[in-house]
């Protein structure tokens, strides 16, 4: 078994050398902890930096978060993806705000809120609060399981807590949250998936799986289950007098639930002639291959355009939150760039009165 702290204690002292200079570590704010982090998931630090900063200008604290219409969060986070994770930073926030009392301090108590699972809970306790608790993400796995050459796929239950009790021993007591962002760091600038830069680790001379030469075997995982392909086709329609055009809210419980997109060519509800392909996308979400193919398309005379669809202008839309693929397409047709899709501009937000925002777009 290794020595615990002095590896710690190694590890720090690389960290206080070499860690990035990341907005969120510039502040021990548990809430502002709570939003880097569920941002962090399943995105990378490069990607999240602007929408963090966006998202912060936007919503500085709990109460100016829980206060916000869903409709506007989802606005300034769209782009990001995985909008669940916005949906349930809001009904935390408006938890924590019911309650009075701010954020909890443990980490036990944090996983009683919408969206904070044991990741997050470790993150915001030993960050902001100090709490001796283990964090343990992708990265974390990467460098202990190479660290001890711990074999079997860290999705199994038995390796998974093989992989938190090593954690846990290296959490320092006096700095917790920073041996946690240390060793997160580690495995972001060092130990990465391929080709680990171990002649600069501070654990070169510990690692079992560098004595090996074998760093880049570990973790060892399950094969991934294969792609699914699925094809969709959707609707350009645009209205004759203002050149707005048609867009539907994604029902609530499915994928991507209040978001827009352009209506389904399957709506039964919508009676129309369809016209020649004008765009085509492919993208991926989780294990799905989605390729959506945009096909022009006339309103058959009368049709009455079903309660969950409006017409907008691309202004209205950028104030919308818009799936990926919807957003793809806008920028095929030349309507708009990704950029400006992507992005709810500070000066737009701040201009923005929620309830103006509903009215035009749902009225
Ligand atoms: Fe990773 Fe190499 Fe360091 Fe081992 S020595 S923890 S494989 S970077």
């Amino acid at each position: 078994m290794v020595d615990s702290p002095a590896l710690t204690r190694r590890l720090l002292a690389w960290y206080d050398r070499s860690r990035r200079p990341l907005p969120w570590r510039s502040s021990r704010d548990p809430y502002l902890i709570w939003v880097s982090e569920v941002m962090l998931q399943q995105t990378t630090v490069l990607a999240v930096i602007p929408y963090y900063q966006r998202f912060i200008a936007r919503f500085p604290t709990i109460e100016a978060l829980a206060g916000a219409p869903i409709e506007e969060v989802l606005s300034v986070w769209s782009g990001l993806g995985y909008y669940r994770r916005a949906r349930m930073l809001w009904q935390g926030a408006r938890q924590v705000q019911a309650l009075r009392g701010g954020l909890p301090r443990t980490a036990a108590d944090l996983q009683l809120l919408p969206g904070i699972g044991p990741y997050t809970a470790a993150a915001i306790a030993s960050i902001a609060f100090d709490e001796p608790v283990a964090v343990v993400d992708g990265n974390v796995i990467r460098v202990l399981t190479r660290l001890e050459r711990i074999d079997g796929d860290p999705a199994v239950r038995k390796i998974r807590r093989q992989i938190e009790a090593t954690a846990a021993r290296l959490v320092d007591p006096q700095r917790p949250g920073d041996s946690n962002q240390a060793l997160m760091e580690l495995g972001a600038l060092i130990c990465t998936p391929r080709a680990p830069q171990c002649s600069s680790c501070p654990w070169q001379s510990d690692c079992t799986a560098r004595r090996h030469d074998q760093a880049e075997m570990y973790p060892q995982k399950a094969p991934r289950p294969a792609l699914t392909k699925i094809e969709r086709v959707a609707l350009w329609i645009e209205s004759d007098k203002d050149q707005r055009f048609l867009l539907c809210r994604i029902p609530d419980r499915q994928v991507n639930a209040g978001l827009w997109e352009f209506p389904a060519a399957d709506r039964s509800d919508l009676s129309v002639r369809i016209g020649p392909v004008v765009a085509t996308v492919k993208h991926t979400i989780t294990r799905y291959r989605i390729s959506v193919t945009l096909q022009s398309a006339e309103l058959e005379q009368p049709t009455r355009v079903p309660d969950d669809c409006r017409w907008v202008s691309i202004g209205e839309a950028q104030l919308l939150g818009l799936t990926s693929a919807t957003r793809k397409l806008l920028s095929q047709l030349g309507r708009a760039t990704q950029s400006d899709l992507s992005e709810l501009p500070a000066q737009v937000a701040d201009r923005v009165d929620p309830s103006r925002v509903r009215q035009q777009t749902e009225s």
